[in-house]
């Protein structure tokens, strides 16, 4: 199983597909209603779970740093 730290996972709100983003900013790919979307948190966009899991493979050391929840300032 593939781990998808980079990425928070939501389901497709109709105010997310109506105010966020329709498509898939990989394959453009336009989302369906209560489909599981990923939040892409490296590049701000979202994505659908096949993208997400195979972007998730290439970016997962990266994102270790930004799953810790020992680090309270980040903002
Ligand atoms: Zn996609």
């Amino acid at each position: 199983m593939t781990s998808l730290n980079c990425f928070v996972r939501q389901e497709a709100t109709p105010q997310i597909l109506q105010n966020v983003s329709r498509y898939c900013a990989e394959c453009y790919k336009e989302f369906s209603e209560n489909e599981p979307l990923f939040y892409d948190m490296q590049h701000y966009r979202y994505l659908c779970s096949r993208c997400a899991e195979r972007m998730a493979e290439q970016l997962d050391e990266l994102c270790e740093v930004v799953e810790e929840p020992e680090s309270p300032s980040l903002f």
